[in-house]
């Protein structure tokens, strides 16, 4: 059976401009996720991707902008052995209540689905606490990360005294290799 990694996508694989990312030009990988993608590779891990982008129905970028940008960097790590299974997205503003903006679960529901996989028990790399949440509302194991959001996130974690907090996805990627 595959084993699969769920990853938020900025502020753990790219670097969060704490604004949009609109164009592939202000994609930039976080120091060492490349390589860290790689080592999941080398370990059988598959990964899926967990992203949202309200830009997108807030009106500032296209669906198909947004799987421009995704194709962008997904087409880089394919091409040295890394199998990004799906990059789910979430177009929604807060205010449309949908199922699928972190911390909801919605998104790993369809990837489940799209796949056949059972993403319970996986490890789910974050920098936001909406990421822990959906993490633990799905059965996943959450891991926050210092980058993006982090460490303001780990500063408003309050109660969640537990949470497994790591510097960065290489860090992560490095604890999940000798766990599992
Ligand atoms: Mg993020
Ligand atoms: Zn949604």
């Amino acid at each position: 059976m595959s084993k699969y990694v769920v990853l938020d996508r900025d502020g753990v694989i790219n670097v969060d401009l704490f604004d949009y990312v609109l164009d592939t030009k202000d994609f930039k990988f976080e120091k060492g996720s490349f390589d860290a993608l790689i080592k999941l590779a080398e370990n059988d891990f598959k990964i899926i991707v967990a992203t949202n982008q309200k830009c997108i129905n807030l009106g500032l970028i296209s669906a198909e902008g947004i799987e421009e940008i995704n194709d962008f960097w997904v087409s880089q790590v394919t091409e040295v052995g890394v199998s990004v299974k799906s990059v789910e997205v979430c177009p929604h503003r807060d205010e449309e209540m949908c199922n699928c903006r972190k911390p909801e679960t919605g998104l790993l529901e369809n990837a489940e689905r799209k796949h056949n996989i059972n993403l319970k028990d996986s490890y789910f790399v974050g920098d936001k606490l909406s990421d822990v949440e959906c993490a633990l509302r799905h059965g996943c194991k959450p891991i926050l990360v210092e980058t993006g959001y982090g460490l303001r996130s780990i500063a408003e974690r309050g109660h969640r005294e537990n949470l497994i907090i790591v510097k960065n996805l290489a860090a992560a990627v490095e604890m999940i290799i000798n766990e599992t």
